[in-house]
């Protein structure tokens, strides 16, 4: 949604102030079609989705195409902006590195941690509470913060999520990395997977399937799966391209021109570039998020996250 962030975390991609950002009426338009092609839910993000003013008015317009929304955020805002969202959002993601002061560091922002304490003891009785996530990316910044984040989130009645972090763009020819120093190596990786299946055993709430936590354990590089993720998803920029998830200089389409041109959103799905980009992902595991790996997963049907999609809609 936006590519400007009040954040300074080292380990973002994302982060461009210079992008110019879709306006008010192609966003909803996108949504809209976005409804009409069939699809079942919106994940905003950035950037800092709050730094959009006109966030209630587009995640209005998501709802009433029919699409469930989920919002990423920081956490900064919420306190100041949760009165026009609020009834919105179907889930709501919160990005959590670490605890308290750590945590501040790593974002650049004093008083992070505390104002997300505060926001979510002040939703955990509101019937209106949105499914509430937790985030949190792996790198070696925060060596050790799984354990460390797990009983917050079991206190904020959160589910956790954790990812290593990506450390650069998809390209044709490969992943060009320029944060590739930051990442964990493969031991401490399977560390973690380690760390992680006693959390779960113990009780808090990671949210990983058992599949993907031995498929960290096995093989940290995660090379093990056939993606599905770019059939059961469409990424849309900032800037109103549509991604192709397997090269990031060759994007599929611009929003705005085919909203010019009177096309349709569903006119990208028959495009040869679409259908290229899905025959190339029978053989890429260029990706290691979990979302990309667990959503191909879903799409196959797996037991294991028809199992967690129940356990999602519990939370
Ligand atoms: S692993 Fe999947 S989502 Fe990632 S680039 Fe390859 S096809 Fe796209």
């Amino acid at each position: 949604m936006t590519a400007r962030c009040n954040g300074r975390c080292r380990t973002c991609l994302w982060r461009d102030p210079r992008l110019t950002e879709l306006d008010t009426e192609t966003v909803k338009w996108l949504y809209a079609e976005a409804g009409h092609a069939g699809v079942a839910q919106l994940v905003v993000w950035g950037g800092e989705p709050l730094l959009r003013q006109d966030l209630p008015e587009l995640l209005l317009a998501a709802r009433r195409a029919g699409l469930l929304t989920t919002l990423i955020t920081n956490g900064w805002f919420l306190d100041a902006r949760w009165g026009e969202l609020h009834g919105l959002v179907d889930a709501l993601i919160l990005s959590l590195d670490d605890i308290g002061p750590a945590h501040d560091a790593l974002r650049g922002l004093p008083g992070l941690y505390e104002r997300m304490e505060a926001f979510a003891t002040a939703v955990r009785d509101d019937p209106l509470r949105p499914t509430l996530l937790v985030n949190t990316v792996l790198s070696t910044l925060n060596r050790g913060a799984l354990a460390r984040v797990a009983p917050v989130a079991a206190r904020w009645h959160a589910g956790l999520y954790f990812c290593p972090m990506e450390t650069g763009f998809v390209t044709a020819a490969n992943v060009d990395a320029p944060l590739a120093d930051m990442a964990l190596p493969a031991e401490e990786i399977r560390a973690v997977a380690r760390t992680a299946v006693a959390l779960k055993a113990a009780g808090f709430p990671i949210l990983a399937s058992r599949p993907y936590l031995d498929l960290l354990a096995r093989d940290p590089k995660l090379r093990d799966y056939t993606c599905r993720a770019p059939r059961a998803r469409l990424t849309v920029g900032a800037d109103g391209l549509a991604r192709d998830c397997s090269d990031i200089d060759r994007p599929l389409a611009d929003v705005r021109e085919l909203r010019a041109a009177g096309e349709p959103l569903s006119r990208v799905f028959r495009l040869p570039g679409y259908r290229r980009m899905l025959e190339r992902s029978r053989t890429c595991t260029k990706c290691n998020n979990p979302d990309v790996i667990e959503l191909s997963w879903l799409w196959d049907f797996r037991p294991a996250m028809l199992r967690k999609v129940a356990e999602l809609t519990s939370l």
